[in-house]
């Protein structure tokens, strides 16, 4: 199958509208612009939300990259600066969070959880009901590969193409269009349709327990990924299942929603 028509598949599985207002979360990279890029080729209403991370040169590449894009592709633009939001670079705010955290903290994992949050807060500020990232196959095979490993499969359950959390109204609904699509194909992909993109690593990601799984899911085949994915979607749904109690709060220092009292970005940001 090839990648236009798996990408359709992923959609229809999801049941994806055309009438939904899509933002689709663009960092630079190959997955995220292949994600708008087909979007927008398949009809969908779709806007683009960049993170200006504050990161030096490597930043400034990826804010070009994306302007190119939404140019040529004539997508509107929405850019959040987060040295003038949050007052410094994400390099310093996540330097700070180890600081006061402990070293255990990693890199991705602390950048992870403020995007996460920045996107869904500005996301609902904007009026869109869906946010789309790039994540890929080889994403998720090392994201769920590391919680099996880690003994907590149950991290992976509300992940999926689509997210499966409990519905609420401040919680805006992610999906990853790309979920069943191989790496390499993303990245011949983008090659041929001459996409601006920035193949570089963030010069952050430094997790090492990341790039061993990076390394690791290098060695599978396609098939032997697609078999890993078959046994998370079964796996997850199992869990779904039993979690029919879940319930969501709104975190008492940001009012985002959450799981717990405080979430997770107001954790990190305690001192
Ligand atoms: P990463 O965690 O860097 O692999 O990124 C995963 C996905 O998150 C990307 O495919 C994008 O959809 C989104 N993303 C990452 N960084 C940014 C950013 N700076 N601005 C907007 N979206 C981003
Ligand atoms: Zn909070």
């Amino acid at each position: 199958m090839n990648l236009e028509t798996q990408f359709k598949q992923t959609l229809k599985k999801i049941k994806l509208n055309k009438k939904d207002k899509i933002l689709v979360a663009l960092s630079g990279g190959k997955d995220s612009t292949v994600t708008a890029y087909l979007l927008k080729k398949f009809g969908y209403k779709i806007e683009g939300f960049h993170i200006n991370l504050g990161m030096g040169d490597y930043s400034k590449n990826c804010l070009n990259a994306v302007k190119k894009l939404c140019k040529e592709q004539e997508i509107k633009l929405h850019i959040y600066e987060i040295r003038e939001q949050m007052g410094n670079s994400m390099c310093y705010i996540r330097a700070a969070i180890q600081t006061s955290h402990g070293k255990g903290l990693k890199n991705c994992a602390i950048c992870g959880v403020i995007k996460k949050w920045i996107m869904n807060r500005e996301a609902r500020k904007l009026g869109f009901k869906k946010i789309a990232t790039g994540h890929n196959m080889d994403d998720e095979v090392q994201t769920f590969l590391m919680n099996i490993f880690k003994g907590s499969p149950q991290l992976s359950a509300n992940s999926g193409a689509i997210t499966k959390n409990v519905q609420n109204e401040k919680f805006i609904t992610r999906i990853k269009p790309l979920f069943y699509i191989d790496e390499e194909e993303i990245r011949e992909y983008s090659k041929k349709n001459k996409l601006p993109v920035i193949y570089d690593h963030c010069p952050c990601a430094l997790d090492s327990y990341r790039i061993q799984m990076r390394q690791f899911s290098k060695t599978l085949t396609k098939k032997q990924k697609q078999n890993i994915m078959k046994n998370f979607d079964k796996l997850s749904e199992k869990i779904q299942k039993l979690k029919t109690t879940e319930k969501i709060n709104y975190c008492e220092i940001c009012g985002e929603p959450s799981r717990n009292k405080i979430c997770k970005m107001c954790q990190l940001m305690k001192k």
